[in-house]
């Protein structure tokens, strides 16, 4: 019989984390690839937890990225230490 353990790991609690810094993620824009096929490679647009146009649902929008750049944007063609690919975007 399942534990009671088991069984409250897949119960939604509805608790909402707090948003990392950019600079903790490890978050940075390079403008060269403004222009680049964001559908190929490591890009927030083709993250899971990019929100479209310009937000991600683990990191803020402003505050400064690791090169101390500040675009009060998560940026399409950004990226972060916690990429992970959303299989609908990637190629
Ligand atoms: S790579 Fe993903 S997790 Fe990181 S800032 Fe971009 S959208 Fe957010």
């Amino acid at each position: 019989m399942e534990s009671d353990a088991n069984h409250n790991r897949n119960i939604p609690t509805g608790k909402s984390y707090p948003k990392l810094s950019k600079a903790t993620s490890g978050y940075l824009e390079i403008e060269h690839f403004k222009h680049a096929d964001l559908h190929t490679g490591y890009f927030c647009y083709n993250c899971t937890y990019f929100i479209k146009d310009t937000h991600c649902a683990i990191v803020h929008d402003s505050g400064p990225d690791v090169n101390g750049t500040k675009s009060e944007i998560i940026a399409p063609y950004g990226v972060c230490t916690l990429w992970h690919p959303n299989e609908g975007e990637v190629r």
